[in-house]
């Protein structure tokens, strides 16, 4: 069996994140990713000052990502809208670019990463790979995201009717580049909102999370896309330029909300492993990237055996982001709550607040005892 320090499942931002600061220390960790190329991953695609913040702290800076610059934030539900600025700019970028550049650091740096590899399951340490092989580490970084690992499932209520994530590309178009401009726009339905931001190739990323009833009612997404529409007249005039039969990408089984009770020595659980926050607050990556730079500050200092003390105080830091985001999605999913959200979004301070208290902190990757 293939034995390493560092073992990494998982190579989005998490992972890459965590690769890169450990071959930075000089610790040539191993990156297991499943694509063999990189992919567009279903994703709102915004990212907000806070995941710049900490981009920058690794070293990448967020000015050659080549985003799309963001500077308000404008909420519609029914026939209302609400705009206040961000507290800072954020970008909109796409998770092809975005997940391709990480990774290239990382390797840059002297990780190892091995695309085309499927892990099936995960043992304490050891990886089992689609292969048969098997591979283990020292410590396990288990940053597989919204996709769990036999061994390793993260222990989340279904529920009696789960959020699912629903992604709509629409293509550059000088109309809809008008309409949205420098906006991240959410878009409050029953059961539901959807995210709209511009990229770096100037098309529309519309990402949605929506209860899973709302799909049985409707039939199939390409009807729910239309019920949508009839629904929120702004979503509707957005949605008029989809063109043909628009590819719509899906995942089901969001466990927004959940957050990684512990983990035994040796698994340090980072990203979408260590806790899900409701994606209107727009900071999934944010806790990503920043879970990664405190487990390798954790690990340089305590080892595989620091991670329960790691994954406990982590724990804590995503408590007020995500139970507040996990508010304003209850919130936006009701529409009797709907006159309240669009008269909060008309405060500039409240959105303010709301926008820095649903983000984790940032960490400088040298910053004392950051876990
Ligand atoms: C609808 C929706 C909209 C969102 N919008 C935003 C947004 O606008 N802004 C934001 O900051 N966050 C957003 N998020 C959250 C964000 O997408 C996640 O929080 C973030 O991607 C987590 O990063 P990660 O590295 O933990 O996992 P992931 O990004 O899921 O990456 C995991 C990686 O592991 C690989 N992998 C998985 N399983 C295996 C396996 N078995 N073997 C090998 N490799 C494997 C995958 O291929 C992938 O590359 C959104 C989420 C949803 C559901």
């Amino acid at each position: 069996m293939r034995r390493t320090p560092a073992l990494i499942a998982g190579g989005g931002p998490a992972g890459s994140v965590a690769a890169l600061l450990l071959a930075q220390g000089g610790d040539r960790p191993l990156v297991l990713e499943r694509s063999r190329e990189p992919q567009d991953a279903l994703c709102g695609g915004f990212l907000s000052w806070r995941t710049l913040e900490s981009l920058a702290n690794v070293g990448l800076d967020p000015a050659t990502l080549g985003g799309h610059v963001v500077r308000r934030v404008v909420l519609f539900a029914g026939k209302g809208r609400a705009e206040s600025p961000l507290p800072a700019p954020a970008i909109g970028l796409s998770r092809l670019r975005l997940d391709a550049l990480l990774l290239d650091a990382a390797r840059t740096a002297g990780a190892g990463v091995e695309r085309g590899v499927t892990i099936r399951s995960a043992e304490d340490t050891t990886l089992h790979t689609g292969d048969g092989a098997a591979v283990s580490g020292d410590t396990l970084f288990l940053a597989t995201g919204k996709h769990d690992l036999r061994g390793t499932m993260r222990d989340a209520p279904v529920g009696d009717d789960p959020a699912m994530g629903v992604r709509v590309r629409l293509a550059p178009n000088p109309a809809l580049t008008r309409l949205v401009g420098d906006a991240i726009e959410l878009h409050a339905v029953a059961g539901g909102y959807g995210g709209l931001v511009l990229q770096e190739d100037g098309s529309a990323n519309l990402c949605m999370a929506l209860r899973r009833s709302r799909l049985k009612a409707a039939g199939d997404l390409p009807a729910l896309l239309r019920e949508l529409a009839d629904e929120l007249p702004a979503l509707g005039e957005r949605l008029a330029h989809l063109h043909g039969t628009p590819a719509i990408d899906a995942i089901a089984n969001v466990p927004y909300g959940w957050r990684a009770k512990g983990t035994v020595p040796g698994v340090y659980r980072l990203g979408d492993q260590a806790g899900v926050i409701p994606s209107l607050a727009g900071e999934g990556m944010g806790i990503a990237i920043a879970s990664a730079i405190r487990a390798v500050r954790h690990w340089q200092g305590h080892g595989p055996d620091g991670a329960p003390d790691f994954q406990l105080t982590l724990r804590r830091h995503l408590h007020r982001p995500i139970a507040l985001a996990g508010v304003l999605r209850t919130l936006a999913e009701h529409p009797a709550a709907h006159p309240l959200l669009l008269a909060g979004g008309r405060v500039a301070p409240l959105v303010n607040a709301m926008a820095r208290w649903t983000r984790i902190t940032s960490v400088s990757r040298r910053s004392a005892n950051p876990a």
